[in-house]
């Protein structure tokens, strides 16, 4: 990509206290993955739920091992060289939206159904950052396939209901 990131597969995203929330259409897609249904991963330890603006959703539950925190679906690997890579063993296909969309950000105004695009890192020491420019949320979003807009619109109108029902 030629907006200033790219990820070195560090993994620091997919590690530590970072909340990870998944949408109906990526629970279906971790469904499918693991051939199970929704419950299922809740009972492997897969999935919890959490608060988030006033209302339960569900989240990836990050695992715990020697005091280090981690997505159960983050596999290192050690390459020749010594380092160690991160990577999703769902990417890219069965990968949650919002892993998908980084370094992209969404905020949504429900109020008038507006919504805009920010780059942000998807960790503060993100390695795979380099500086900002003024249009590049646009550039960004702009070349997003048209199954991540589908993905996108769709987890709106998700939001949208919640958003209805919490306001009734
Ligand atoms: S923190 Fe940045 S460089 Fe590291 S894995 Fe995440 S996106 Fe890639
Ligand atoms: S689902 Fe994949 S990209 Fe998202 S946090 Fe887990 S390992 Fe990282």
């Amino acid at each position: 990509m030629d907006n200033g990131f790219s990820c070195t597969l560090c993994g620091e995203c997919c590690s530590g206290d970072m909340k990870v929330f998944v949408n109906p259409r990526d629970i279906s897609l971790l469904c499918d993955y693991f051939s199970c249904p929704p419950e299922e991963l809740y009972a492997r330890g897969y999935l919890m739920r959490d608060s988030r603006n006033g209302t339960i959703l569900p989240r990836i539950k990050f695992r715990e091992f020697s005091g280090l925190k981690f997505c159960p679906f983050l596999e290192n690997r050690l390459e020749d060289d010594g380092s160690l890579k991160g990577l999703c063993r769902l990417h890219p296909r069965f990968k949650p939206l919002i892993c998908h969309l980084a370094p992209l950000s969404r905020t949504v105004d429900f109020s008038d159904n507006s919504e805009i695009y920010l780059f942000i890192p998807p960790h503060p020491a993100c390695p795979g950052c380099g500086p900002v420019g003024p249009d590049r949320e646009k550039l960004d979003y702009d070349r997003l396939s048209p199954e991540l807009k589908e993905r996108l619109a769709e987890e709106k109108e998700y939001f949208r209901t919640l958003w209805l029902a919490l306001e009734d």
